[in-house]
């Protein structure tokens, strides 16, 4: 009976164990080795805002995966790995070996060296216990400070302000959302988000954050303060891969994975944020640190593991967020330099389009556009659809060209839904989480 040991119970950690599940019926032997309990950190914001109690966060409880006959290693660290006995060594020495890994073990939140920066009531928002020390912390009126305006950050905006904090966003770059919006885009969903009576310091870089009295001030490089209550730090994150450090798995700020999410080592796989998968738009090899990366390269590297050589065609590089109302997305190569490129702007509504082509083929997109407006939300799915199919736009560039904001015909008459429709990651539909059984 083949042994399969999965580290990291994560997105992509429980997607590996319910793709083994559903093909294999409980005939291999899984070994899940992981610091936390298996939870989603992409509904964190959801028990933030008290919209889901704690036990929602949970992906799997501890009989389910006993049902699904788990070997269970939590709360353990797994701190080496020996790929030449194949056997990965826990923090209590205990060796576990395996005839198949996956390294499931996702990445972790840095903090600039910014004096004050691990003080009292200045927290991160990644885990678990971090939530539920800004969670308990938070009530009506209480400030709060947020150091970086990228995804992660702006995935709490609504909680934090539905809760009734009095919120300020910090970024040192010159404006938020760097890494997802154009100067275009950011000024828009910018002056919406102030709109809403949250306020927004860019282009500031924090040089401390002291303790006075009962305050935090933080302190800026121009000289300037800003008096709050609670900081929250949303300032990166990099791959949990310091203890693969002298091991023989090849590191490159990430675990490089081919196109079956394999590691340099043949029967070592890495799925999710710690993994340097294929882009499907550009063809490099980059971490994409988002929830549908972690659920594809879990089940396409389970399904390797199982020896059924599912070759990926690679991850779209995508953000979506919904910022009170405001819906904004951007997906693939939307930043270019020189591109080809399609822009549009309503003066009288929060609403912009950007598209970028190369050779006929849209290769990314961003849009913005309020969420009741239902045009808006239906082409934020055809645009991802026509990246990620890669369909043929050379007859439609004018037509999208002059009516950017009719999507759909492009959409239809380019065969994009008659290659989404039939397409299966790993060669046949999923089953539902909870009509996976084992056989007895
Ligand atoms: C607040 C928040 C909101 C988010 N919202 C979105 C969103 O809206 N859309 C989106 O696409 N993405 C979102 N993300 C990102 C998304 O959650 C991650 O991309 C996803 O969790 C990655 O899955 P993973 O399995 O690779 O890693 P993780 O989910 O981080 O799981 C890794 C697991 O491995 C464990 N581990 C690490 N090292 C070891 C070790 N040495 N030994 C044992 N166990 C170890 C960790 O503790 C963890 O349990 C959000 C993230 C956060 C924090």
């Amino acid at each position: 009976m083949a042994r399969h040991v999965i580290v990291g119970g994560g997105t992509a950690g429980w997607n590996a164990i319910t793709t083994i599940r559903e093909s294999d019926l409980g005939n291999s032997s899984i070994v899940l080795v992981s610091n936390e309990s298996p939870y989603s950190r992409m509904v964190l914001p959801y028990y933030l805002s008290k919209e889901i109690g704690e036990s929602h966060v949970f992906t799997a409880s501890k009989t389910r995966l006993e049902d699904l006959n788990i070997e269970l290693k939590l709360g353990k660290d797994v701190k080496g790995l020996d790929t030449k006995n194949s056997k990965i060594i826990l923090d209590d020495e205990e060796g576990i070996e395996y005839d198949n890994l996956l390294i499931a073990t996702g990445s972790s939140p840095v903090k600039p060296a910014i004096p004050g920066s691990d003080g009292q009531n200045v927290h991160s928002f990644w885990t678990l216990p971090q939530a539920r020390a800004v969670t308990s912390k938070i009530k009506k009126n209480t400030r709060v400070t947020m150091i970086g305006a990228g995804f992660i950050s702006f995935t709490i905006l609504n909680a934090l302000v539905s809760r009734g904090v009095d919120l300020t966003v910090v970024e040192v770059e010159k404006r938020i959302l760097p890494r997802m919006l154009d100067d275009e885009g950011a000024d828009i969903v910018n002056n919406w988000i102030v709109s809403k009576g949250v306020d927004v310091k860019t282009d500031c870089r924090v040089s401390s954050i002291d303790d006075f009295e009962n305050e935090k001030i933080i302190k800026f490089d121009d000289g300037t303060d800003l008096k709050t209550d609670l900081v929250i730090m949303a300032t990166g994150i990099k791959p949990n891969i310091d203890w693969l450090s002298g091991s023989d798995v090849v590191l490159d700020d990430g675990i490089p994975i081919d196109d079956f999410c394999r590691t340099n080592i043949a029967n070592v796989y890495a799925a999710g944020d710690v993994a340097k998968g294929l882009n499907i738009v550009t063809g490099e090899r980059e971490i994409h640190a988002i929830e549908p990366t972690a659920v594809q390269h879990g089940r396409i590297a389970a399904s390797n593991m199982l020896g059924k050589e599912i070759q990926y065609k690679g991850s779209l590089l995508m953000n979506i967020l919904d910022v009170f109302g405001l819906e904004i997305a951007s997906f693939g190569s939307w930043n270019e330099e020189g591109s080809d490129k399609i822009i549009k702007k309503n003066p009288v509504r929060p609403s912009y389009r950007k598209m970028v082509f190369d050779h006929g083929h849209m290769i990314g997109a961003i849009a913005i556009g309020l969420g009741d407006d239902i045009w808006h939300t239906n082409d934020i799915g055809m645009l991802k659809g026509l990246i990620y199919t890669k369909s043929e736009l050379v007859e439609w560039k004018e037509h999208i060209s002059r009516n950017p904001f009719d999507i759909k015909r492009a959409f239809l008459a380019s065969g994009s839904v008659g290659k989404l429709l039939p397409e299966t990651l790993v060669g046949s539909p999923s089953i539902p989480e909870k009509n996976i059984s084992v056989s007895s």
